[in-house]
């Protein structure tokens, strides 16, 4: 039984198509998403739409409920790109912008199973929480963290993809030649992010879970084709396409 675990889509349809090849490619069984389908990119409705279509179980993320309801802390290009976002999804041209409603209305903040636990932010603030590799020096905070995960937590939000574990160590994929064994310590993984990485490392992430083994994924995709489709849009300011490029 393979999973891919996906997340932080952000309406990077180029990207999400390569992953989505990728996850077919290495004969995964099936996909969870942990949020952030949309926000930032050109292509929310597409995205939405294949996630719909794609993803067993997908989770609500910051910039999903900001685009339902009211942005609130969010810095001014991605408030931008929010009610951008809105305007799209309201767009009945393409299939029913209820149905679209409904779907995102309907995402959980969290899901899990057995020792599981599943989530957009951090284990004890599933939407808006981020969890860095800096935050391994606050003893408190870990603890904290650490006392509401049944044993792994997967999430994602910071798009900085890595393994937290309970002894307070944080190890990037690289680290770990982009393989991890789930064993007795308590660990929460992030899976970084489809399309927006911010690890300098421009390519998609996400990871594959096969009984206790995990594996980061990489994956080129076109991005100058996702840049220039933000270009045009006044909305989306032009740094968030080229960001893409560097992977920050
Ligand atoms: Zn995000």
């Amino acid at each position: 039984m393979k999973r891919a675990i996906i997340s932080d889509i952000h309406s990077n349809l180029e990207a999400l198509e390569a992953v989505l090849q990728d996850i077919e490619d290495q004969g995964v069984n099936e996909i969870y998403c942990l949020g952030d389908t949309v926000g930032y990119g050109p292509n929310p409705i597409e995205c939405i739409e294949l996630v719909r279509k794609k993803v067993a179980v997908c989770l609500l993320g910051n910039h999903d409920q900001a685009s339902l309801f009211d942005p609130e802390g969010f810095n001014n290009s991605a408030e931008k790109a929010i009610f951008w976002t809105r305007e799209q999804l309201e767009n009945p041209r393409i299939h029913s912008a209820n149905e679209r409603w409904d779907f995102l209305n309907g995402l959980p903040r969290i899901h899990r199973e057995d020792d599981f636990l599943y989530v957009h932010g951090s284990p004890r603030n599933p939407l808006n929480e981020y969890v860095f590799q800096d935050d391994i020096y606050n003893e408190q905070r870990m603890e904290k963290l650490f006392s509401v995960v049944p044993k792994y937590s997967f999430q994602g939000h910071t798009h900085v993809p890595g393994i937290f574990t309970e002894d307070r160590e944080f190890y990037a994929p690289d680290e770990l030649n982009w393989r991890y064994t789930l064993g007795e310590k308590k660990a929460m993984i992030n899976v970084g992010s489809v399309g927006q990485p911010r690890d300098r490392d421009p390519r998609a992430c996400y990871i594959i879970l096969e009984g206790d083994t995990i594996a980061y994924r990489r994956v080129e995709y076109p991005l100058e084709a996702t840049i220039e489709k933000i270009i045009p849009i006044p909305e989306l300011d032009n740094y968030l396409g080229q960001r893409l490029r560097e992977g920050k």
